[in-house]
């Protein structure tokens, strides 16, 4: 995002060329953004790709700075990452998108599932998917509507543990998908032995659609790889009709992307979901 990216780099003196200082100075403010209240959840629509109904919500989190105004995500997750911090800010997120979407459902959009991305460094603690399920329990939520997007890197970590950690969220009654798929280098042999119900292509294969129709052909192999593996597919990005009419050529499950809508605060989420409940 070219206007974040721009009010980000006016932040620090140019003097401070360290990025070091950069990520202190961001960390330090981090620590207390749960509590100073300056974090929320964005909701993007998933839609049924032939229907266009809203299936799902991704969450995706905004951290508001009182000085600093708005950080991109690609910013400062990556700190969160580095310090630790992710795990705590992790776990709010998971509490509180379960928290709203329970609330979605409440209202009669009972099967809305609720997406939340997790970084590898929350799926290595060994004690994640019992923290899972604690607040599944706390806020009593129905975990056949969460599922859990995890990044390609995943795959290429050194799995061993990880896969554990991966079945024993699913004993959980959870879904799990790949994010970004398509990025990495996993093979189909890995992909096979992990317990994923989800592919979610990434993003710059969709709008390479545009440039070149013969573009569709990574899409394409993606899907129907996905298809015999009974693995569904997300496709991340849809900006264009063109892109859109594409992937419903193609079969793909599900979709999302700016065209369908951006993400949204939770009351503009909620407008959404009622203009479609009127259509
Ligand atoms: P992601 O999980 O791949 O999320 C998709 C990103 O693409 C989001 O960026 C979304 O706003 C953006 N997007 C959606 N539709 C379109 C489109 O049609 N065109 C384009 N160009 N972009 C689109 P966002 O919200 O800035 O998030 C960036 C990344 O930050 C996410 O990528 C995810 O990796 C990470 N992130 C966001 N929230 C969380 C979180 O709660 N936990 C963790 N661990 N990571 C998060
Ligand atoms: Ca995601
Ligand atoms: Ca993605
Ligand atoms: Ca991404």
């Amino acid at each position: 995002n070219k206007n974040t990216d721009k009010k980000h780099s006016m932040l620090f003196h140019p003097s401070m060329d360290k990025e070091v200082n950069q990520e202190f100075l961001l960390s330090n403010h981090l620590r207390y953004a749960i509590e100073k209240k300056e974090l929320y959840i964005y909701y993007q629509p998933i839609v049924e790709v032939h229907t266009e109904k809203i299936v799902a919500a991704e969450a995706l989190l905004r951290w508001k700075h009182p000085e600093f105004g708005l950080i991109s995500p690609e910013e400062f997750i990556p700190v969160a990452e580095k310090t630790g911090l992710i795990n705590e800010i992790g776990k709010w997120v998971l509490k509180n998108a379960c928290i709203q979407n329970k609330r979605w459902q409440n209202q009669g959009y009972s099967s809305l599932t609720i997406c939340v991305n997790i970084s590898v460094n929350q799926l290595k603690q060994k004690e994640f998917p019992q923290l899972v399920g604690n607040i599944l329990n706390e806020i009593n939520f129905d975990p056949k509507y969460l599922e859990l997007e995890i990044t390609e890197s995943i795959s290429t970590e050194n799995v061993e543990n990880i896969e554990n950690i991966l079945y024993d969220l699913k004993r959980l009654g959870i879904s799990l998908s790949i994010d970004d798929f398509g990025t990495g280098y996993s093979s189909l042999a890995k992909l096979r032995q992990l317990p994923i119900s989800k592919l979610k292509i990434d993003k710059s294969f969709i709008s390479d659609i545009d440039d070149q129709l013969t573009n569709i052909q990574i899409p394409s192999a993606i899907i129907a790889m996905a298809k015999s593996l009974n693995i569904k597919v997300v496709a991340e990005g849809i900006e264009t009709k063109k892109q859109l009419e594409c992937l419903k050529d193609l079969a793909c499950e599900f979709g999302q992307g700016y065209l369908l809508s951006p993400p949204v605060d939770k009351d503009s989420f909620e407008r959404i979901l009622h203009l479609q409940s009127l259509k």
